[in-house]
């Protein structure tokens, strides 16, 4: 069965951190496709200042060029805190004979504990965990997780046996490149030289201005 990536983000703003990424995801696994998921009001971190509404237009724009990527923008219509569980319920309702596969980058997996229902999360989809810089070059897999841990020079076999259920570790390293980095440079550098995110999220950036003290 195809397996479809599912890659949720503050996206707050989108850089070529997440799009190096999901790119290395998409050849691993053989993706038919990945769905970018920004949160509405994202659980665990402080509310943006950037709507939800010019997060998503960014990630329209940076993923424009990519065919197999695309903008999902399901959490933005709901209320509340945009819980992660909610949205695979959801997904999951729409797609019922995918593989889905949740994708997160390590620091993120690292506080998996803390999420809404996290014990839930393999019912409804596999997990790829991807390197991120700063991080440990090893996943650290949580007690509840074991015996769900399959090599990534099978992942995108058995992940396309099951539409669940499964959790894989790809070692490698996207740029490393934050958002936060990136709200902090535009605060303070002269837009033009902003590295690390990509040319047209630049200029809606400026075109609207954003992030900008
Ligand atoms: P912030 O700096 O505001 O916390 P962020 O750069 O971590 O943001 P998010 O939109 O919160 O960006 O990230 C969405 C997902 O992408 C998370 O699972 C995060 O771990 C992962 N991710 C983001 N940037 C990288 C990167 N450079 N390398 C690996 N994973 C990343």
């Amino acid at each position: 069965m195809e397996i479809i990536g599912l890659f949720g983000g503050t996206f707050n703003p989108i850089h070529n951190g997440h799009l190096a990424l999901a790119l290395s995801v998409l050849n691993t696994l053989n993706c038919s496709h990945i769905r970018f998921l920004p949160a509405a009001i994202p659980p665990h971190k402080a509310i943006p200042a950037v709507t939800a509404q010019h997060r998503a237009n960014m990630v329209q724009l940076a993923i424009a060029d990519h065919p197999e990527f695309i903008l999902d923008t399901c959490e933005l219509d709901r209320q509340g805190p945009s819980y992660t569980i909610e949205t695979l319920h959801l997904l999951r309702n729409r797609l019922p004979d995918q593989a889905l596969c949740l994708i997160i980058g390590q620091d993120s997996y690292l506080k998996l504990p803390s999420w809404h229902r996290w014990l839930e999360l393999l019912d409804y989809c596999h997990l790829l965990v991807v390197h991120r810089a700063d991080t440990e070059h090893k996943l650290q897999l949580h007690a509840e997780h074991e015996n769900r841990l399959v090599d990534i020079a099978n992942a995108a076999e058995r992940f396309a046996e099951n539409t669940h259920g499964f959790i894989s570790y790809l070692p490698v390293t996207p740029p490393d490149i934050s958002s936060t980095r990136i709200r902090e440079a535009l605060a303070h550098a002269e837009i033009a030289s902003i590295p690390g995110i990509p040319e047209k999220v630049l200029h809606y950036i400026k075109a609207n201005h954003l992030y900008q003290s």
